[in-house]
C-alpha cells in the first residue's frame, strides 16, 4: 500500500503546521511520498512564499533592490527550522539564492525556490530522503510534461524510499527550471501518485473536502463526501476551485483515488473523488444532487431568422464567427428559428460590434438580440441520470421563490441542470437549489 501525500501553502505555513504534517504523516506506515508547496499565509493578512519570490523577481527586473523582502523569505524558513529545532543549513541555501540572483537567476528558478527549501526542512523534520523535483519531473519545450520520461525518473529514484518532494516545479532537458501555472504543486502530487501507482492521492489543504456551494453564499455549507471526476470537472468549471485544474488528469488516467483531506482536522474523511463508485445509488438517504456552483456576468447573444433551422451550415458560419474573435462558446440553448449563444460578458463587450456585423453579413437579415447580467447556475449530480422528476423539483423550486429562469441546458451524460437567471437572482438561486435539495 503506497499513499501520496501532498501538503499546500497553509499547511507548511508555520513550525505549528509541520507539526501537525508530522503526525498526519506519522499515522499510517504507507504515507511514504510526501509532496510539498511553498510556505503559504498564516494570517489573512500574511504574504505567501511564492507571491515574495515573484515580488523579488519583479524588482530586480527594474533595477530595484529586493533586500527587504529578500529578508522577509529569509526569516520565514529560519523561524519555522530554529522552532522545530532542526540543523538544515538554510544560510547556505540562502547564500547561493543569492549568488545566483546576482547571475541572473530566472523568473521561473527564484519562484520554485518556495517548494524547495519547504522540502528540504520537511524531509529533514520527517526523516525521510529529500528529491528535487528536477531530478524527475521533466517539461518539455512547449510547457507540457514529459510523462513517460518523468514516471520512470520518479519509479527508479523512489524505488523502496520515503521521500519529500518540492511541488510546483520541473526542468527542461537542459536543466533549466520551469514551473506550472501557479496552485500547480496540486500537479505535482497528482503526476507523482500516477508514477509510483499509488493506492490513493491525499492532497491535504486547509477545508475538509469540496464544499456543495460557495461559502460566501451558503452558511456552512457540507462538504461532497463523494465527486466523480465528470461532476468536479462541472462543478470546478463554474467556480468551486479547490484544485489546480489539471490535477486530475494524471491520477484519473489510472484511476487512483484523489482524497482531499483537512490538515488542520485529520479525523475529518473529506472529498474522495474518482472515476465512479460502485455503490448503491438508489440507497436511502442518497442525495441527487452532489453540488452546486454557478457564475456571473454571461452574455447571451440571440439570433433569429424565420427558415433558419432548415438553413444548412447557419450554425458553423455563427460559430466560426465567434471562433474568429477569439470567443469559446459556452452553451448554446436553441428554438426552431432561433439559437443563442451564451459567452462571459466582459469578452463579448469588446467585440460586439464586429460579430454583430459579421452576422447580418454571413447569414443575411437576421435578428440579433444581446441580453447581458445573466448568470449560470448548475446543479450537478451523477445521481440525476435517468430519474424522472428531479428538474421538476428544481423548476418548482425556483418558481416558488419568484425566480425567472431564462435560459435552460442540460448535459447530454444528464449530470447536470444548467439554468440561466438573472446575476441579481444569482445568490437567491443557489440558496434556493441548497435548501431544497440538501437540507
Ligand atoms: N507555491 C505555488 C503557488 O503559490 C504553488 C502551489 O502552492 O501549489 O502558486
Amino acid at each position: 500500500m503506497l499513499k501520496v501525500l501532498k501538503f499546500g501553502g497553509s499547511s507548511m505555513a508555520s513550525a505549528a503546521q509541520y507539526a501537525k504534517v508530522k503526525a498526519i504523516v506519522e499515522a499510517d506506515d504507507s504515507r511514504r511520498v510526501v509532496v510539498v508547496s511553498a510556505a503559504g499565509k498564516r494570517t489573512k493578512e500574511d504574504h505567501k512564499i511564492t507571491d515574495l519570490l515573484y515580488l523579488c523577481h519583479a524588482h530586480m527586473r527594474y533595477g530595484v533592490s529586493c533586500d527587504s523582502v529578500f529578508g522577509m523569505i529569509r526569516q520565514r524558513y529560519l523561524e519555522i527550522r530554529d522552532e522545530l529545532g532542526l540543523k538544515t543549513d538554510l544560510e547556505g541555501e540562502f547564500e547561493r539564492i543569492r549568488a545566483d540572483m546576482e547571475n541572473n537567476l530566472s523568473e521561473a528558478a527564484l519562484a520554485s525556490r518556495g517548494e524547495y527549501l519547504s522540502a528540504r526542512l520537511m524531509a529533514d523534520y520527517l526523516g525521510f530522503e529529500f528529491l528535487d523535483a528536477v531530478q524527475w519531473l521533466r517539461f518539455r519545450l512547449d510547457g507540457t510534461v514529459d510523462q513517460d520520461w518523468s514516471y520512470a525518473a520518479l519509479r527508479e529514484l523512489a524505488a523502496g524510499k520515503k521521500l519529500v518532494i518540492p511541488g510546483f516545479y520541473g526542468a527542461l532537458a537542459d536543466g533549466s527550471i520551469r514551473t506550472f501555472t501557479r496552485g500547480g504543486s496540486d500537479i505535482t502530487g497528482a503526476l507523482a501518485a500516477a508514477a509510483l501507482d499509488a493506492d490513493i492521492y491525499e492532497n491535504w489543504t486547509d477545508v475538509s473536502g469540496i464544499l456543495m456551494a460557495d461559502p460566501r453564499i451558503v452558511e456552512n455549507p457540507e462538504p461532497i463526501p463523494r465527486v466523480t471526476y465528470t461532476e468536479l470537472r462541472e462543478l470546478s468549471y463554474l467556480g468551486a476551485q479547490v484544485l489546480h485544474e489539471d490535477t486530475i488528469f494524471p491520477v484519473a488516467e489510472k484511476n487512483i483515488p484523489l482524497n482531499i483531506r483537512n490538515t488542520n482536522d485529520p479525523a475529518h474523511p473529506g472529498t474522495i473523488i474518482m472515476e465512479r463508485f460502485d455503490e448503491d445509488e438508489n440507497a436511502p438517504g442518497r442525495r441527487f444532487i452532489t453540488g452546486i456552483a454557478g457564475k456571473k456576468d454571461y452574455a447571451v447573444v440571440s439570433i433569429s431568422k424565420r427558415g433558419l433551422s432548415s438553413e444548412v451550415g447557419a450554425i458553423r458560419k455563427v460559430f466560426e464567427i465567434f471562433e474568429n474573435h477569439g470567443l469559446a462558446v459556452e452553451y448554446t440553448p436553441n428554438g426552431i428559428d432561433a439559437f443563442s449563444i451564451v459567452v462571459p460578458g466582459a469578452k463579448l463587450e469588446k467585440v460586439l460590434h464586429s460579430i454583430v456585423s459579421l452576422l447580418q453579413e454571413k447569414l443575411g437579415p437576421v435578428e440579433v438580440q444581446v441580453k447581458k447580467d445573466l448568470a449560470i447556475v448548475a446543479a450537478v449530480g451523477r445521481r440525476m441520470a435517468n430519474r424522472p422528476g428531479i428538474s421538476g423539483q428544481i423548476f418548482s423550486a425556483l418558481g416558488d421563490e419568484g425566480i425567472n429562469i431564462r435560459l435552460i441546458s442540460q448535459d447530454p451524460r444528464e449530470v447536470n441542470v444548467i439554468l440561466g437567471v438573472d446575476n441579481a437572482d444569482y445568490a437567491q438561486a443557489v440558496r434556493v437549489l441548497y435548501n431544497s435539495f440538501v437540507k
